[in-house]
């Protein structure tokens, strides 16, 4: 069976990367499908948004990662794929979530929305968390893999270098 993830991953952070791991045990194909987003105004560009998660993933053999733009459930038509996995923290993320997976449900009859829950060490972390503290030069070295950190400190050198100017 074939699932996938999707997000904006704005950046990935190790909530999702545990969340990725439990499905990549369930599922025989994992693809985590990285949302374009403009509408967020995402930190990072959707090419290094999906560059961060392919280095971070390298080590999980079924997981793919790519991007798209278009509805999720034509994406998930396009790939063969039926079942969405999601990650639930609190009971906080269960209204969206209950009104995402039935909207979806709604438009492609057929897909169905799996919830994991992470680690209880990863319930509060969130991506805009992650980029609030690291934007007022916070220490989020904890919080995310290392490829995605090693980009959260070029970017913080180019704002800096910006502000400069
Ligand atoms: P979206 O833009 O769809 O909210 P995110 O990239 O923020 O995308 O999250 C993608 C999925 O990962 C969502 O199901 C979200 O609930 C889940 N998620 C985010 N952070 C965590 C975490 N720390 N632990 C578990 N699941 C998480």
């Amino acid at each position: 069976m074939k699932a996938i993830y999707p997000g904006t991953f704005d950046p990935l952070t190790n909530g999702h990367v545990d969340i990725i791991e439990r499905g990549s045990k369930m599922f025989s194909s994992l693809l985590v499908a990285i949302a374009e987003n403009k509408r967020k105004k995402p930190l990072f560009s959707i090419a290094e948004r999906v560059e961060m998660a392919r280095e971070s993933l390298v080590h999980i053999p079924n997981v793919r990662v790519e991007p798209f733009s278009n509805l999720m459930i034509h994406f998930m038509k396009e790939n063969g794929i039926n079942i969405v996995l999601r990650g639930l923290r609190a009971v906080s993320d269960f209204e969206f979530e209950l009104q995402l997976a039935l909207m979806n449900r709604k438009m492609y009859a057929d897909c169905e929305t799996v919830f994991l829950m992470p680690s209880s060490k990863y319930i509060f972390l969130s991506s805009s968390m992650v980029r609030e503290i690291a934007s007022l030069g916070g220490d989020v070295s904890c919080f995310v893999p290392s490829p995605v950190f090693k980009r959260i400190l070029e970017k913080c050198k180019e704002d800096c270098y910006d502000n400069q100017k």
